[in-house]
């Protein structure tokens, strides 16, 4: 990965064909961070050569729960599911939970809204202890405090001047700050919409 990720490794899908993340961008809801989506507007622009990698991955990871033997040997200490994407069904899950158990030395964090695949897979199955759900809360400007059950820790969106003392993610890479990474940190992470949503969010909330 480049840019806040830059360092780390990561396994994602392609945003612009999950119908989960359609529905949210189509909605342009100013309230939602999906109306916001960096991957979207990336996928469709300067990185759109990017897609058809992307695109293999959803094809593959959402089709059927794959045989371990076919799942990779993750040679980090910390890896990231879904740089790009959602959560797409629940085979998708299932691998990744899978890919997390054939790699116990390896802390992995997956970002979702999709709290209904979640709740339904985990409801009757254990959490791999090195697996770090992360709940992204999709309404700009509400720190959501209480963490969602099944997941470990909330991702929070506000506009730049809105909650400074609370941004504890914003301006920094994620190598040099890891608090998404490691369980015994925050539980609440704050970040302000980022430059192309910044633009877009301005935007919207003057009514433009
Ligand atoms: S809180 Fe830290 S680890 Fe999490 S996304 Fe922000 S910079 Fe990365």
């Amino acid at each position: 990965m480049t840019g806040k990720l830059e360092g780390f490794q990561a396994i994602s899908t392609n945003t612009t064909t999950n119908d989960y993340c359609i529905k949210q961008y189509t909605k342009q809801d100013k309230n939602n961070i999906c109306t916001y989506c960096y991957s979207n507007e990336m996928l469709r622009t300067y990185r759109k050569n990017m897609a058809p990698a992307l695109q293999r991955n959803t094809d593959l990871i959402a089709s059927k729960v794959l045989h371990p033997d076919v799942l990779p040997v993750i040679n980090n200490a910390f890896f990231r599911f879904n740089a790009h994407g959602e959560l797409i069904n629940e085979f998708n899950l299932i691998n990744y939970v899978n890919i997390a158990i054939k790699n116990p030395h390896c802390t992995f964090s997956l970002w979702s809204k999709r709290y209904d695949i979640v709740y339904k897979y985990f409801k009757d199955h254990d959490k791999p202890k090195n697996l770090i759900l992360i709940y992204s809360n999709p309404k700009i400007n509400h720190i959501l405090e209480n963490v969602p059950k099944y997941f470990d820790k909330t991702f929070n969106n506000v506009q730049e001047d809105l909650q400074k003392p609370r941004q504890n993610c914003t301006g920094q890479k994620c190598k040099d700050c890891l608090l998404c990474y490691k369980f015994d940190t925050t539980n609440i992470i704050v970040e302000k919409v980022k430059t192309y949503g910044k633009k877009k969010l301005n935007q919207k909330m003057k009514g433009e």
